[in-house]
This record gives structure tokens, sequence and C-alpha cells, in this order.
């Protein structure tokens, strides 16, 4: 089965990495059921495309309950869900020393009970179809650590831990894992970088050499479009120029 006949889901599809994925997978003739808190950045999205290809739901990823919704409205529409794509993040790094310990807690939630949220929403639905396709937007940061990014490391390294532990775990059911590691990526994640001078430099250095999302977007889709016996387990894809 290629992406024309694929019902997927998508959170953290209002911006970047997640928007340019939902236009990618769109024009592949998928069936999308994307999420995000902004639902008006959703709505308009959800506008580029013809109506009914496009579902959108307003969902907050460290809320269980919330991503279990995006899932079964997926399931009531479609009856089923071939790929699930964990793609929400934050990254308000900090030094440790200098960080709010509120920060520390934002973006463990975020980016590692919103992986796991997804993760338990679909799965039971993925074991009784005996098929099915989890990936999730971890980093290079989730591969080398660096000053003032130990937090976010660490929720990226947790991410590639739990996504290999699930490709073991469910390899015998047919299901999928992908993990997507993205170098320097050109988006809005930089912005929340609480520190001005911080994140007026990471600024500069994204725009000096941060990729455009559609190159992660379209790694993602041929992660998916591969066939049912074919898992592309990981890929990392940064600007030449970063080390
Ligand atoms: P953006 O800031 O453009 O996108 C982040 C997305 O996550 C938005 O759609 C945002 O939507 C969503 N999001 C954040 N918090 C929540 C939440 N609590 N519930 C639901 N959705 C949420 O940045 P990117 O596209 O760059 O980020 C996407 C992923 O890529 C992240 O996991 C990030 O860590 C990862 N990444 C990015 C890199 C880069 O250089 N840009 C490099 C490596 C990895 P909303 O605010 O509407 O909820």
């Amino acid at each position: 089965m290629n992406t024309k006949d694929k019902v997927i889901v998508i959170t953290g599809a209002s911006s970047g990495i997640g928007a340019e994925t939902v236009r990618v997978l769109a024009k592949q003739h998928a069936k999308l059921v994307i999420g995000a808190r902004r639902i008006q950045r959703l709505n308009a999205l959800r506008a580029e495309f013809p109506d009914e290809q496009i579902i959108v739901q307003q969902v907050d990823v460290t809320k269980l309950n919330e991503v279990q919704a995006l899932i079964d409205v997926a399931l009531s529409k479609f009856n089923r869900i071939d790929v699930l794509y964990n793609n929400a993040g934050i990254m308000p790094v900090n030094a440790l020393v200098d960080a709010d310990p509120e920060e520390w807690r934002k973006i463990l939630e975020v980016n590692v009970m919103g992986v796991l949220n997804g993760i338990s929403a679909v799965l039971p639905t993925m074991i009784k179809q005996q098929s099915g396709h989890i990936l999730a937007t971890d980093s290079v940061a989730g591969h080398v650590v660096v000053p003032k990014y130990a937090v976010y490391n660490g929720s990226k390294f947790a991410v590639r831990a739990i996504m290999e532990g699930l490709r073991q775990e469910q390899q015998k059911n047919h299901i999928r894992t992908t993990i997507v590691s993205p170098g320097a990526v050109h988006t809005e994640l930089y912005n929340s970088i609480p520190n001005e001078k911080e994140r007026q430099a990471e600024i500069e250095t994204e725009n000096t050499i941060g990729i455009a999302p559609i190159h992660i977007a379209e790694a993602v889709a041929f992660a998916i479009n591969q066939p049912d016996n074919i898992d592309v387990n990981e890929m990392i894809i940064r600007p030449i120029q970063q080390s």
C-alpha cells in the first residue's frame, strides 16, 4: 500500500516540519488527521486542499485524553490508522544553571510524554490490525550532547530509546517504526529559547545553515512509501555545514 491509500495522523502539524509533511502527503493523496494546539493554523492548512482529505483536531500532546481523541477521530472517520507521526516538540534550551525547572518539565512533557501518549493511544489499534507505522521526530540532539541543550538532549535521547524499544517489541505485530533525526531546520522552533542573546545566536545559525522543512517532509514520505516489509528505522538529515 503506498501513501495514496494510507490514513495518517500527524501531531505538531500547525507549523514547520509537521505542516510541510502534511502538504507533501496531501499531494500524494493520503487521508490526513492533523493535530496541534493552534487550531487556526490547522484550519488554514486544511483550506489549501480539497474538503474531506484533511481532518483537523485541536490537541495538546501532553494530555493523553486529547491524544486519544485525535486517534479516535481518525478511527471513526476511516476505520483504521496506517501511520502515526509523533512530531510535536519544543526547544526552550538554556544552561542548566540558568534554567527554570518549569521549562525542564515542559520539555519532557511535550517531547517525551507526547510521544508516549501517541504510542499508548494508537498501539491497541495497530496490534489489532496487525499492521501500522509509528514515526517520531527526534533530532541530531538525540545523538550528540552540547552545552545548554542538556534537557532537550535528554528528551531526544529518550525518544530514540523509546522508539527502538517499540521497534523490538512490535516487529512481531508488523508495526514499523521510524526515528526522524533532523539537524538544523528553518522553523519557528528557535523562537521559544528564553534567553534573548541565546535565541538571537541560535536563530542566526539556523538562518545561515538551516535547511527547509520540505527536505524532512520528503524523507518522512520516503519512509512511509516503502513496501510493508521494509522498515526505515532511522534517518539523520542535516545541513552539510553542521558538525
Ligand atoms: P515548530 O515550532 O515549527 O513546530 C512545532 C510543532 O509542535 C508545532 O506544530 C506546535 O504546534 C507543536 N506543539 C508544540 N507543543 C505542543 C503541544 N503541547 N501539543 C501539541 N502540539 C504541540 O518547529 P519544528 O517544525 O522544527 O519542530 C518539529 C519537531 O522537529 C520537534 O519535535 C523538534 O524538536 C524537531 N526538530 C526540529 C529541528 C529544527 O532545527 N527545527 C531539528 C531537530 C528536531 P502548536 O504550538 O500549535 O501546538
